[in-house]
């Protein structure tokens, strides 16, 4: 019996406002096979988010530690609050034949894809500034600064979209959602994936 294929690692980043959290618990709810690392953080759990579901919260120091001990596959400063991927929860996953989505921002995709040259890079965007400002307005919860700060740091991150390898913009969440599954989809059919299969097929007498 064959080794079952580890599954394929996706970064998935976006600028904030983008609908990336929205379109990847839809792609969970559609592919049982597809799963997202959960990551850890220092920032305060929002209201409604469970530990070991949507991050596991840690102080800052048990992270710390986890950085010396090499536990991070990447790690990041985002606002203020340390992010990482701990490196035995993907493996776990990947050896368990799921697909994994990395939900990532683009300092910890930069480490993603030295450290795992594999990995598929996936960059969502808006359809244009005015609609991820009109989101972002729609939020109600930020000022007019607050909304032009975050509206220069989109623009920053976009312009490292063109490091990724697919682009998929988020006109529409059933258009968006279905090119994600289609890239997700092609990545199980390359040669590398399906080497084992060849391998059978190739050794079955006739
Ligand atoms: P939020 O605090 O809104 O959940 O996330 C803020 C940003 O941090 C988002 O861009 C999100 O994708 C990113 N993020 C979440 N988890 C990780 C992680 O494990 N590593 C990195 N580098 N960024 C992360």
């Amino acid at each position: 019996m064959t080794a079952k294929t580890p599954g394929n690692v996706f970064i998935i980043s976006a600028a904030s406002g983008t609908g990336k959290t929205t379109l990847v618990s839809r792609l969970l709810s559609a592919h049982a096979d597809v799963r997202v690392s959960v990551s850890h953080t220092t920032r305060a759990p929002r209201e409604g988010e469970r530990h070991g579901e949507h991050y596991y919260f840690v102080g800052t120091a048990e992270f710390e530690d986890m950085i010396d001990g090499g536990g991070f596959l990447e790690h990041a400063n985002v606002f203020g609050n340390y992010y990482g991927t701990s490196m035995s929860g993907l493996k776990a996953l990947q050896h368990q034949g799921f697909d994994v989505i990395l939900e990532i921002d683009v300092q910890g995709a930069a480490q993603v894809r030295r450290a795992l040259p594999e990995a598929v890079s996936i960059f969502i965007l808006p359809p244009s500034f005015a609609v991820l400002a009109e989101r972002l307005r729609g939020r109600g919860t930020d000022t007019a600064e607050v909304i032009e700060t975050r509206l220069r740091q989109a623009r920053g991150e976009i312009e490292q979209s063109l490091l990724f390898d697919y682009i998929v913009v988020n006109r529409d969440l059933p258009a968006a959602e279905a090119e994600l599954s289609a890239i997700i989809r092609a990545q199980r059919q390359t040669q590398a994936r399906q080497k084992n299969f060849i391998e059978a097929l190739l050794s079955e007498k006739f």
